[in-house]
This record gives structure tokens, C-alpha cells and sequence, in this order.
């Protein structure tokens, strides 16, 4: 099979209804995206399917939905003020921007594919004048132009900045969040009063963050507007290298179980010069999108570092006292952290499939998890005349399910459009339903078909797409 290129990803999404480029009617918004009517569907299953793994099945575990604007003294107790930056450089020639980690990440990866072993410490592990050197010494070229002349490199902070109120000085200027998880350590307080929670414990929480990346791209890999997925784990210093294996096992499981790809998936452990100052152990799970092997969700044990920080810029006490033992310490943190919209892409590429059938003719067949795919039944009549009884059956299906109701085409034209769009089951009403009471359902994957009472369908479906 012809390997997905990204171009292909994107145009089907669009043409499909999942994802539109943002703000098009007006020339688009670089690097923009809004998910459409099936895209939605998507990510609304992604995000159940990982509450329901993380929150509803974790009886330690609990939610949380916090603003999305907090007070500025959060980014200066986390650090993000002072040092939430990327190392940008531009290039002389072309006047184009680029990540100097990046430059040297994608030079190495090329190399490697040339077979070319250059025996160096990870881009994230050098220091600015580092890099710079590094660039200079193997005269890494401007992915643009070819040239290699760069500037030093700036520190840039990925922050946005806006104004609350009605002034716009220094004192009113506040952040959109870059992460959800600042918010879970400023609440840990009340989370443990509220719910009289002992540890360990997990506060998760889904929602939008922001950052003003220099080179966002791949389609939804890298945005400015992305949502996430975080989780931080509350527990004993001793217990938190045990957490970690777990989360780290975890999180590895909840990806294969939802559908992606096992051979395109990897762990890939921060050696030591890597892991920022406070962490004790990073893991990021890689996924070989179209674009080559990147991030997808990453896993650290980071100690007590928010939660004394926090103590230290509010004056609260963030303590915790076991009640068993009296013993009174700060909880270390375990923090799996994904992007809804990177896992989705990585969904989307392990399911996304042409398959030859005989006669040389093929189809597109979006092989999504069950429990994922945006649309769970399609109700499709044979004929104008059975559109009544047709409509009726949808009518009931939508009480329970996500379904759709196709009258248009020939009954292979809608099959083919409800594989394209990873519908798990196709529900035809033909001239023997009124007399057997019956429906025949097709399968997705195996394209075989059944013959169902109607009476029995909700019970065949819900045991079907479990
Ligand atoms: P990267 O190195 O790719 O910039 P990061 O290490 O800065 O990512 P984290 O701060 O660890 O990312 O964020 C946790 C998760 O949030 C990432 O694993 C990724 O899935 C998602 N994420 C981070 N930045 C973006 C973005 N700009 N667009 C989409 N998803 C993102």
C-alpha cells in the first residue's frame, strides 16, 4: 500500500468533514484549524475514551476544569515567565525563523537515514552557545534556502499576552495558559479538602492551551491553539518511581487499545543530560507520523518541584499529612501529558486505509476503533417506498447512538462513503423488513453481512461496538 503522505491526510480530513483549515473564507489563519462535523465526533471519543480510562475507571482519581486565564504570580512560580522559551534563529538569507533544536533534531535524523552516525548529546541537552556551535561546525543548512547563516539565538517566550480589564498596562496583563497543569497544583488544596482524598491520588483534566510556537506545522501536530490531556499523579517521594513505570506502562496500553498503531509506536527515555533540572525520570511515547518519529505523549516524575514552588510564591501550605503515619512531607508528581490533537492525527494515520479488492477496484476504509469512530450506525433504505419505516429506525437508533440516515446513491456508493469515514456498521432497510421485522447489517472491516431482528438491534449494536 502507497505510504500517507501528510498532504493526502490533509485534504481528505477536509474533504470529509473532519478538519477544516481555520478562518478559510478570509484567506485562512496560518496554522488554524477547525475540526468539522465528523472531527468533532472524533475528539469528543478520544477525550471520553481517556477520562473514562484515567478518572471513571481510577477510583484514587478525580476531574478538574480550571480557568483558562489564572493569575500571573502561576507563570512566575512555575517558571514559565522567566523561562518558557524556544531557541529562535533566523536565517541572513532568507529572512525565514527556525528552532535551532529542531534545525539540529531534523539534520541528525537525516543523517541517520543517509547512515550516517554522528555521536552527539540530544538537541535539548545543549546550551544555546552549544547549539550555535553545533550548527556552525557541521554547516547545518536553512531548510528553506539552502544557505547556512544564521543569527545567534534569541530566547522567545512562548506565551500569549493579553490585557484583563479595562487598562492595558504591566499591572493588567495576564496569560493564556500554555499548559492545563498549573491550575491542578494550585487546586490541590481543595481538591483534598473537598473530596477528603488520601494519597496517592490522581487530578486530571482536559482542556485548551496556547503557545505562541515559532514553527508550528504538520497540520495539527503543532499549533498555537492545541488541547490537552493531563494528568498529575499526588504521592509519596517513595512510591514515585513506581507511579512513573506505571503511568509510563499505562499510557503506552491506552494508545494501542484505542487503535494506534503498535509497530509506529515507541518509548523514548530522556538520558540524564536531557531531563530538565527538577525532573527524575522523562519518557515521551514517539509515533512515526507521515513527517518521521515525534512526540506524542510525555511521561515525568517531577518531583515536589511544583508543588514547593507553588507554597513558596503563595504563602499557602501545600503540605500533605499522612493520617496513618502523621509523617508530613511535600507529594511528588507523576505527569502523563498528551495533546488530544496529536494523538488524534496519530489515530487518524494508523487507521486510514486503501484496500485492493477484487476486479482492481479498492476502497478508503477508516479502520477506527469502534468506540472512536464518529458515526456508530448508518441507516440506509433500499428504496424511496421503505423511507418511512427507514426514518423510524434512525428516529430510535439516535437515542443511543451517533447515526446517520443515507437515502442517496446506490447501496455500494454509501457503503463505500460510511467505510471512508470509519462507520463500524451500515444498517439497510430492504422489501423484507416489513415481513420479517428484520434489517440486514454489514460490517466495516469484513464487509459481511447479517441478518438482525429489529427488535434485537439496540442489544446487537451495544454488544457489537463495545
Ligand atoms: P514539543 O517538544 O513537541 O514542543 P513539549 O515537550 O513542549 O512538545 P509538553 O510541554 O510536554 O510538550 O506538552 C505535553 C503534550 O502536549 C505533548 O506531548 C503534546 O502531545 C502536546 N503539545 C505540546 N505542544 C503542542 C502544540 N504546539 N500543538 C499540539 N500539541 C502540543
Amino acid at each position: 500500500m502507497k505510504e500517507l503522505t501528510m498532504q493526502d491526510l490533509v485534504s481528505y480530513c477536509k474533504t470529509m468533514g473532519f478538519i477544516f483549515p481555520g478562518s478559510e473564507i478570509y484567506g485562512g489563519l496560518a496554522n488554524s484549524w477547525d475540526y468539522g462535523p465528523l472531527g468533532v465526533e472524533l475528539k469528543n471519543n478520544i477525550k471520553s475514551a481517556w477520562w473514562k480510562r484515567f478518572v471513571q475507571t481510577e477510583p484514587n482519581n478525580v476531574g478538574l476544569d480550571s480557568a483558562i486565564i489564572a493569575s500571573p504570580r502561576i507563570w512566575e512560580a512555575s517558571g514559565h515567565l522567566a523561562s518558557f522559551s524556544d531557541p529562535l534563529m533566523d536565517c541572513r538569507a532568507c529572512k525565514s525563523r527556525h528552532r535551532a533544536d529542531k534545525l539540529i533534531e531534523n539534520w541528525l535524523t537525516e543523517q541517520e537515514q543517509k547512515g550516517n552516525h554522528i555521536e552527539t548529546k540530544s538537541s535539548e541537552a545543549m546550551s544555546d552557545a552549544e547549539m550555535e556551535e553545533f550548527i556552525q561546525a557541521h554547516k547545518i543548512p536553512c531548510p528553506d534556502c539552502g544557505k547556512c547563516d544564521f543569527t545567534p539565538i534569541r530566547k522567545f517566550n512562548l506565551m500569549f499576552k493579553t490585557f484583563m480589564g479595562v487598562t492595558e498596562d504591566a499591572k493588567s496583563t495576564v496569560y493564556l495558559r500554555p499548559e492545563t497543569c498549573a491550575c491542578i497544583f494550585t487546586n490541590f488544596k481543595n481538591v483534598l479538602r473537598s473530596t477528603r482524598a488520601k494519597l496517592p491520588f490522581g487530578i486530571c483534566q482536559i482542556g485548551k492551551s496556547f503557545r505562541n510556537e515559532i514553527t508550528p506545522g504538520n497540520f495539527i501536530f503543532r499549533t498555537r491553539e492545541f488541547e490537552q490531556m493531563e494528568m498529575e499523579f499526588f504521592c509519596h517521594p517513595n512510591d514515585a518511581e513506581k507511579w512513573f513505570e506505571h503511568y509510563r506502562h499505562e499510557c503506552m496500553e491506552f494508545c494501542k487499545n484505542i487503535g494506534v498503531n503498535p509497530e509506529k509506536l515507541r518509548f523514548r527515555d530522556h538520558d540524564k543530560e536531557e531531563l530538565v533540572f527538577y525532573s527524575k525520570a522523562t519518557t515521551d511515547i514517539e509515533f512515526n507520523y507521515p513527517f518521521g518519529w515525534s512526540e506524542l505523549w510525555g511521561i515525568a516524575n517531577r518531583t515536589n518541584y511544583d508543588l514547593t514552588q507553588h507554597q513558596k510564591f503563595s504563602g499557602e501550605d501545600l503540605t500533605y499529612t499522612d493520617p496513618f503515619t502523621n509523617e508530613k512531607f511535600t507529594p511528588f508528581v507523576v505527569e502523563p501529558s498528551v495533546g488530544v490533537d496529536r494523538l488524534l492525527l496519530a489515530v487518524l494515520c494508523s487507521a486510514y486505509t486503501v484496500e485492493d479488492l477484487p476486479d482492481n477496484d479498492s476502497r478508503i476504509v477508516l479502520k477506527l476503533h469502534k468506540s472512536l469512530a464518529p458515526i456508530k450506525v448508518a441507516v440506509l433504505p433500499l428504496s424511496k417506498k421503505l423511507e418511512d419505516s427507514a426514518q423510524k429506525l434512525y428516529a430510535d437508533l439516535s437515542q443511543d447512538y451517533r447515526a446517520q440516515y443515507d437515502a442517496s446513491g446506490s447501496i455500494g456508493k454509501r457503503y463505500r462513503r460510511q467505510d471512508e469515514i470509519g462507520t463500524p456498521y451500515c444498517v439497510t432497510v430492504d422489501f423484507e423488513t416489513e415481513t420479517d421485522q428484520s434489517v440486514t447489517v454489514r460490517d466495516r472491516d469484513t464487509m459481511l453481512q447479517e441478518r438482525v431482528k429489529i427488535t434485537e438491534l439496540n442489544d446487537w449494536l451495544r454488544n457489537h461496538l463495545k
